[in-house]
């Protein structure tokens, strides 16, 4: 067997101890002559495994019991409609755009009502994240939308906006679980799991019991409302149940690595390694203002797009894969999600310090 680092953006890698439990349990999950894909979804050991999945990821964010965690289908792209389908009352919501996702999200949200945009980072191609301190946010609007990091861009908020005491919604899709998250600021906030915490298919939504409402925008329909989920715990129809099993496990792997706290000094040390090569290097740059760059996602170019291609080619068959960058940055992109051993880091950094040296002019 043999592993590459995979510094995909996602889905991504996940731990490897994960992998071999669920590997070990994959034909007879404890004892009961089956996998868990092909139990019912109603029975009692289905039951325990997404009860101890939520009950970890509780422990794991501090979720308080005023709010509730659905495990979800649609990828996070569905949100971006029952964001608005659920909390627009006033049919009037406030989004801050830094990248690709916030802005379809926002595209999304205009389809049901005004979404104004009250900050953005185009200007300079979403390298960096707007002063958020003193946003010129609309009395009447339902709440504040922002996409907490940018996978795309690598930028990430190091403090939340101002929202003056609106609704905050946050798209935590590329930094979920990789630090501590202080859920009270927030009326909800949602990841697809596939980058950081699970396999695709799953999106984690956390919201405030008071947003969880019965008259949602009309025509809604009842799969996209938070309360059909809400009320049956998240069984209201046959869920994503393997992959949620083994999001568990990645929540049992976290609780056992010390929690979000040192997840984030394991992941704030990988990106220091990475940032602080990055900053000395004569050959590679980072794209994104210094300190708004996401210990998740770094995008860097050399700046010669065939020089680009060739480091990607190479580094590739050093196995060091999915290092290609989006394509509305171009060059290159590391993602480290929670998940990317600091030996996958420093590797990367001894084979981008030969590829300098041999490339310099
Ligand atoms: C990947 C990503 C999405 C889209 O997720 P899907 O599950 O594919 O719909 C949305 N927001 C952010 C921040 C992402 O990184």
């Amino acid at each position: 067997m043999s592993r590459v680092f995979n510094f995909s953006a996602g889905p991504a890698m996940l731990p490897e101890e994960v992998l071999r439990k669920a590997a070990d349990e994959m034909m007879d999950y404890r004892g009961c002559g089956m996998s868990v894909m092909e139990m019912s979804h109603r029975g009692k050991v289905y039951d325990g495994i997404i009860k101890e999945a939520e009950a970890d990821f509780r422990k794991l964010a501090g979720v308080p019991d005023n709010y509730k965690v659905l495990f979800l289908q649609g990828g996070a792209s569905t949100q971006f409609a029952m964001v608005p389908m659920n909390l627009m009352k006033n049919r009037k919501a406030a989004y801050i755009i830094t990248g690709q996702w916030a802005k379809k999200a926002c595209q999304e949200a205009s389809i049901y009502g005004e979404a104004v945009q009250v900050a953005s980072s185009a200007d300079k191609n979403f390298s960096y994240i707007p002063d958020c301190s003193d946003l010129d946010i609309p009395e009447d609007a339902d709440y504040l939308y922002i996409c907490e990091n940018n996978t795309i861009y690598g930028t990430e908020y190091k403090k939340l906006p101002n929202t003056k005491g609106h609704i905050l919604v946050s798209d935590v899709s590329s930094n979920f679980l990789s630090r501590p998250i202080d859920v009270e600021k927030y009326g909800m906030f949602f990841g697809g799991v596939q980058k950081n915490v699970g396999p695709a298919g799953v999106t984690i939504a956390v919201i405030r019991e008071d947003l969880i409402r019965e008259d949602v925008l009309e025509g809604t329909p009842t799969m996209l409302k938070y309360k059909t989920h809400a009320d049956a715990d998240s069984l209201y129809n046959t869920p994503p149940c393997y992959n949620i099993y083994i999001c568990g496990l990645v929540f049992k792997w976290l609780l056992e690595k010390g929690g979000l706290g040192a997840i984030a000094e394991y992941n704030e040390a990988k990106a220091k390694i990475f940032y602080d090569y990055l900053d000395e290097s004569s050959l590679f740059r980072g794209t994104v203002r210094k300190g708004d760059r996401s210990p998740m996602n770094a995008p860097f170019v050399t700046g010669d797009p065939d020089l680009d291609k060739e480091f990607i080619r190479e580094a590739e068959a050093h196995g060091f894969v999915s290092l290609k960058g989006h394509r509305s940055v171009g060059g290159m992109r590391a993602s480290m999600y929670n998940a990317m051993p600091v030996e996958g880091v420093e590797k990367l950094v001894a084979f981008m310090k030969e590829f300098e040296a041999s490339h310099r002019a």
